[in-house]
């Protein structure tokens, strides 16, 4: 940050972002106020198992929580929780919380998140409809999610899929609904959907795909979905995971620039210098892309942080890592490297039918992304490529002679020798 170091450093959101800028920040020695304010009652945690290892019931919730809640004390961050922002005052540097109650800022982080999607249809808001973003969240849905209830999930993304698995583990009768004519068509290659979609049926789920949701049936409580053909599905719960939408509307209010998600440069920072932007809620340059996106991963929030603390601490810019993220679904465990965004060829190796494979994305014969089914070497192969900015050739992996691990030898091998 220019024109001298902040004193007082105020973070916007408790969630995963917010928890590692303001554990980064002391770890480059910030000495000055630091405090985090978060909606939620708990202390920043992580979301993934909440579709995951927590709604099956594996995992306790305090091992949900990103670092142990007496570490907040002991490094002298100030941590407001079940507090909401509700002003920026971008003049007086200040934001003014719900009960009153105004802090100010030298530097001010917002690690604002995302919100559900709500569907926009009749029966919406009854009793047994839930979304998927927070520990409260799960623990409303826990005295539905028991065996023999019928969960109809409406939305076959990531979380959709993931919390359909759960489902399935603790003996649920699930169903899936997708507008799409297949499952996660977002965020992957139509081979790798197919697969998703092959493993959920073997495992008892139920979908429908092509198919809109026109209204929610029941009493107070929910009782069946009606789709748009006027067939309903009955059902004891509907679990929505239709997408989120960037909590943004901080940044509106002060007159921050906002295009799904807060508009920053590479260092985090919106236009105004004293505030930076982070996570779920922001869009930054992506060097992968080549263009500007608003990521959602645990990936994003972490390398948010790291940028934003250096770019405040007036530290170099952190080198940055290929992006990644992961899905589990029954022993599933998915692993992603870079982003496919607009690929043009895809090379798979391995066998599906064995739950072993990986999909290889390229663009012009450039390496963007890998999608590897419990296949570990080939999803860190490629994040190691991509970091250091180089490629395989769609060829060379289409060569199964070669083990993965040969042709990764192969690339190091040429790589040191063109530096
Ligand atoms: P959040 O974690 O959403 O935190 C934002 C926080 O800010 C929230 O607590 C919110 O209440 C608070 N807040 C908002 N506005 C205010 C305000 N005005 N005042 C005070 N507080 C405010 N990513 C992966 O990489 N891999 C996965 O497998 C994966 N699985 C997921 C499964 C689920 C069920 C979910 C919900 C997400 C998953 N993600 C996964 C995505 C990942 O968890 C998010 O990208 C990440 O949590 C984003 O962090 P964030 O800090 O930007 O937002």
């Amino acid at each position: 940050m220019s024109e001298g170091k902040a004193q007082r450093i105020v973070i916007i959101g408790a969630g995963h972002a917010g928890g590692e800028a303001a554990a980064r920040l002391r770890g480059l020695g910030f000495s000055g106020d630091l405090t985090l304010i978060g909606e939620e009652r708990h202390p920043p945690y992580q979301r993934p198992p909440l579709s995951k290892k927590f709604l099956s019931g594996q995992l306790p919730l305090d091992r949900l929580l990103l670092r142990p809640l007496e570490l907040y004390n002991q490094e002298g961050i100030t941590l407001l929780l079940g507090e909401r922002v509700i002003w920026i005052d971008r003049p007086l540097k200040r934001v003014r919380l719900s009960g009153g109650r105004e802090i100010a800022y030298d530097a001010l982080i917002l690690a604002s998140g995302a919100k559900p999607r709500r569907l926009p249809i009749p029966g919406a808001e009854k009793a047994g409809v839930f979304v998927l973003r927070t520990i409260d969240d799960v623990e409303s849905m826990r005295p539905l999610f028991q065996a023999g209830s019928r969960l109809c999930i409406i939305g076959a993304g990531y979380i959709g899929l993931e919390a359909a698995a759960s489902a399935r583990q603790l003996g649920l009768d699930v169903q899936v609904l997708e507008a799409a004519p297949r499952p996660l068509s977002r965020v992957t290659s139509p081979q790798v959907a197919d697969f998703f979609l092959n493993l959920h049926a073997q495992h008892g789920v139920r979908f429908e795909l092509g198919a809109q949701a026109s209204a929610l049936l029941g009493g107070a409580r929910v009782e069946g979905v009606q789709l748009s053909d006027g067939s309903v599905l009955p059902c004891d719960a509907v679990l929505v995971g239709v997408g989120v939408k960037p909590e943004t509307e901080l940044a509106q209010q002060s007159g921050l620039a906002v295009e799904d998600g807060i508009l920053t440069d590479d260092q985090c920072r919106t236009f105004d210098p004293c505030i930076y932007a982070i996570g779920d809620c922001a869009r930054r340059p992506i060097p992968l892309l080549g263009r500007t996106a608003r990521l959602e991963s645990v990936h994003n929030a972490i390398e948010g942080a790291k940028i934003a603390a250096a770019a405040i601490m007036d530290q170099p810019p952190p080198v940055l890592e290929a992006p990644w993220f992961w899905s589990d679904q029954y022993d599933v465990k998915l692993t992603i490297a870079g982003l496919l965004d607009g690929y043009d060829e895809i090379v798979l190796r391995g066998d599906a039918a064995e739950n072993s494979f990986a999909a290889f994305y390229f663009k012009a014969k450039t390496m963007l992304a890998v999608d590897a089914i419990n296949r570990p070497a080939e999803y860190l192969g490629t994040k190691q490529l991509l970091q250091r900015g180089e490629s395989l050739a769609p060829e060379a992996i289409r060569d199964i002679s070669q083990p993965f691990k040969a042709i990764m030898a192969q690339a190091r091998a040429n790589s040191a020798k063109a530096h």
